[in-house]
């Protein structure tokens, strides 16, 4: 699936995409993924494919030769470099289920195939997610609109979490618009493990194991991307990717609380969440949001941040509260979450994340370091439970 080859400098179209698939016989082989109407719309951006084959939910893992074997015709055409097929349960358009019967959530189908020796697809309803190896604590860090500096906290509270003795990786799950590259100040691509290996090593930015949709696409291509798509590049993100030994992974989102997102907190083993608003109405009411989804799909939320919490004026030396102030602890302490700390508006913040230097590493004594490291803290202690040091199992999450 990262599988990268180099070919002449030829755009691939649809047409030879679908002409390659009606190569590949169905389910029961009788007839073809074309004729038999199971192949999604296929998005070409550049030389990357993605496309996704509809099938039985239930069927998911028995099918996934049937995917690899899509992929495998797809990535033979001229032009073709990457190719993302993804099997899904999704209803197409036009022929919803009746009322009362739910489909299954876009990705449901994504789940890895069950351990050795537990039970297979038929009994999964039941069944936990299973972890990534190596890695004991994901944590994801969310917000319910973009903007709000989720990834400027996911990136220091990353660097926190490491200058405080920890193993930690990042993954950047905002597929929409990938920024811890810049963010990291990181360039390149990922390769194989060993040549032919379906497992990409990760980069590396100031000691954090990162992984990004910004190191596998240009910056500027535009990712119209269905649900199952998003899903399944995630989770490759998530468990094709050689992480090694973490004590955390931190998760950065995709802003918002939509289906993506809900899903995406379903299948990935999170130890916990963190949400991260400014202190302005609708961003609370959107961060309300966020911790219900999380709450929906059983996944303890770890606090709220209140970022861009006020401005502290250089020249004059006051506290300016441009979006008012408070709004977040105040919140928080009515839904009964920690308060995890108010990060206030700054320039040398900005400057230094966006031209790559984030203020954790490029200012250790700044203010700012001081506030992250504190909140890694605070996280940290969440993340292992109670002051006894109990370790919090990854909640039992259950694919409906
Ligand atoms: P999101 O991930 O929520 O979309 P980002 O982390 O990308 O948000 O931040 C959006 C912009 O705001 C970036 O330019 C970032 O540098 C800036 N930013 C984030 N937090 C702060 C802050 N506390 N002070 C000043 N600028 C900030």
């Amino acid at each position: 699936m990262w599988r990268v080859a180099f070919r002449d400098v030829h755009m691939v179209e649809k047409q030879q995409v679908m002409a390659a698939l009606s190569k590949v016989r169905g389910p029961d082989l009788d007839g073809d993924l074309v004729s038999l109407d199971l192949v999604s719309d296929v998005v070409i951006s550049g030389d990357n494919v993605m496309f996704a084959i509809t099938v039985d939910a239930a069927r998911a893992n028995e099918l996934e030769p049937l995917r690899q074997a899509a992929e495998q015709a797809v990535s033979k055409l001229d032009g073709v470099e990457k190719v993302m097929a993804a099997l899904t349960a999704e209803v197409k358009a036009g022929s919803r289920p009746a009322a009362g019967q739910t489909p299954p959530p876009a990705g449901a189908n994504m789940a890895p195939p069950p351990p050795m020796g537990q039970p297979g697809p038929k009994a999964q309803a039941a069944q936990t997610m299973a972890g990534v190896p190596g890695v004991k604590h994901i944590v994801a860090v969310a917000s319910g609109k973009g903007g709000v500096g989720k990834s400027t906290t996911s990136v220091n509270l990353a660097l926190g979490l490491q200058a405080n003795g920890l193993k930690v990786g990042i993954l950047d799950a905002d597929i929409y618009g990938p920024s811890v590259p810049r963010l990291l100040g990181i360039t390149g691509r990922p390769e194989p493990v060993s040549p032919g290996s379906r497992t990409l090593r990760p980069l590396e930015g100031f000691g954090l194991k990162a992984m990004s949709m910004g190191f596998l696409v240009e910056e500027d291509t535009p990712m119209i991307w269905r649900g199952p798509m998003v899903m399944s590049a995630l989770q490759q993100m998530l468990r094709e990717v050689a992480w090694g030994d973490l004590d955390v992974l931190i998760v950065d989102m995709p802003p918002g609380t939509g289906d993506a997102q809900l899903t995406l907190a379903q299948q990935t083993p999170l130890s916990g969440a963190v949400i991260v608003s400014t202190p302005q109405d609708l961003a609370l009411i959107d961060a309300r949001k966020g911790l219900n989804m999380f709450r929906k799909v059983n996944v303890p939320v770890l606090g709220i941040v209140e970022n861009m919490s006020y401005f502290m004026c250089t020249k004059c030396g006051e506290r300016h509260e441009i979006f008012g102030h408070g709004g977040a602890r105040d919140e928080a302490e009515k839904l009964g979450l920690p308060f995890l700390g108010e990060v206030p508006l700054d320039k040398d913040l900005r400057i230094r994340s966006d031209s790559g230097q984030p203020i954790v590493v490029s200012a250790p004594d700044s203010h700012h370091t001081g506030l992250y490291r504190a909140i890694a803290e605070t996280v940290w202690t969440s993340v292992l439970g109670d002051s006894a040091g109990q370790k919090r199992a990854a909640p039992r999450i259950i694919v409906e």
